[in-house]
């Protein structure tokens, strides 16, 4: 396909880069970029470290200029979100009575903040965290001394607490499983980055909920399912994100965890694809099917679903990558951790900078390094060949890593 209209819904990471990548593959049709937010696409990386820390600002995050857009013919439609797509004839239907008839739909409409059903939920000051215009609100709340409660140890909400602490707020951290980023590094990592939090001076509470939120109109306190209450300014709840399918479901795509897709992001509608965060896709390296909610998926899927667009057949395989910064901290893992898998670590995990290495049969299923990006990039081969490893060479720093295997 070179001509013809290709609308995407959804104009963040993956909308974006796959409607710059249609252009790139000598797609010279027309491009519409339909997204509900009113904002140029941006990246949301820096939503929860340099735009809450000041070291950045709203137009520095755009993926690309409004300029860029213009000279790549992409035409953005912007506040807009679409209503309704019919299966058989891929008209989308836009909220504001807008329609669109494309040969080719692709849908990358992300998540939605998970919500916490609990009184008090609603009071003003409590907020999550997953648009630029959320991240200018909780900036707005991290003042020198300002009470700040973070509800949820996975990466957005350890993210959220390091920047507050770094900009002088009293944070309480508060995580219903035992550790801390259990869910993506294992339980031994997640209880190192803890302590890492708690010696930068953040409160960590762990093995405990929210049980209320207290307050009139704004909030003022938090009281846990420990019984104990909490001085509370700001909640930022950072519980996870719910897949944004209702389009796809109430189209008849196949939806499970997600918009269901194979490698070349085609879902179950014939013309209709899906990428990013909202695509359950499967991973030949790891063996089974997931929905990753990480930058580089949402870029590279968003770019491969264009060139299937286009008719290509490479399919999309990747290693899952993705990194957090936290404090002086730059963590970067590739593969997957099991809590079965054997941990080997290369430097000393009780410093700020090591790597471990997740040894699932003798093969690295999974790497994570602390300040030390070179490591997870040098096992990147071992990763996707799974092939066996001397655990040995792996801790003995004195070997090259790019040079252990076959
Ligand atoms: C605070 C924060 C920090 C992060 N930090 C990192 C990090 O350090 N490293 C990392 O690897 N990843 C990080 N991520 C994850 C990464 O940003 C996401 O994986 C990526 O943004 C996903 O892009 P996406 O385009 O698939 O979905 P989204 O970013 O969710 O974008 C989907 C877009 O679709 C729009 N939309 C939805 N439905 C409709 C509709 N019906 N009509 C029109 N538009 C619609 C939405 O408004 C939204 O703008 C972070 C995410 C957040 C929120």
């Amino acid at each position: 396909m070179t001509a013809g209209l290709i609308a995407i819904v959804g104009a963040n990471m993956a909308g974006a880069c796959a409607a710059r990548a249609l252009r790139e593959e000598g797609f010279s049709g027309e491009i519409q970029l339909i997204g509900a937010e009113p904002h140029l696409p941006y990246e949301r990386p820096p939503l929860s470290k340099e735009l809450l820390l000041g070291t950045t600002d709203p137009v520095q995050i755009r993926i690309q200029s409004e300029e860029d857009w213009d000279d790549q013919e992409v035409t953005l439609r912007l506040s807009s979100t679409v209503v309704g797509i019919d299966p058989s004839s891929r008209e989308l239907e836009l909220a504001d009575g807008g329609r669109a008839r494309p040969d080719k739909v692709l849908l990358c409409t992300g998540g939605r903040p998970r919500r916490l059903a609990l009184p008090g939920a609603d009071l003003d000051g409590v907020v999550h965290l997953r648009t630029l215009d959320d991240s200018l609100v909780i900036r707005e709340h991290l003042r020198p001394g300002a009470s700040v409660v973070v509800v949820g140890g996975g990466f957005v909400g350890t993210e959220v607490a390091a920047s507050a602490v770094a900009l002088g707020c009293t944070v309480t951290l508060i995580e219903a499983d035992d550790v801390l980023l259990w869910r993506a590094l294992g339980r031994e990592l997640g209880a190192i980055l803890q302590r890492y939090h708690v010696s930068q001076g953040a409160r960590v509470e762990t093995g405990t909920c929210l049980e209320r939120i207290g307050g009139s109109s704004t909030v003022t306190h938090v009281v846990t399912t420990d019984g104990e209450q909490i001085g509370a300014d700001l909640v930022v709840v950072g519980i996870g994100i719910v897949p944004a399918v209702e389009l796809a479901e109430a189209a008849g795509l196949e939806v499970a965890n997600g918009i269901v897709v194979n490698e070349f992001c085609e879902t179950s509608v014939k013309g209709i694809y899906a990428a990013g965060d909202v695509a359950n896709h499967p991973n030949p390296f790891l063996g089974r099917r997931l929905r990753l909610e990480h930058w580089q998926n949402a870029q590279n899927q968003g770019m491969a679903a264009a060139r299937s667009m286009l008719g290509a057949r490479d399919g999309f395989a990747e290693v899952p990558w993705f990194w957090s910064d936290q404090y002086d901290l730059n963590i970067q893992m590739s593969g997957h951790a099991q809590s079965t898998d054997k941990l080997v670590y290369r430097g000393d995990p009780s410093s700020s900078s090591f790597s471990a290495f997740f040894l699932d049969g003798g093969a690295i299923s999974g790497v994570v390094g602390v300040n030390r990006p070179r490591d997870v990039r040098a096992v990147r081969r071992l990763l996707e060949t799974r092939q066996g490893v001397d655990p040995a060479q792996l801790a003995d720093e004195s070997v090259d890593l790019r040079k252990i295997g076959p």
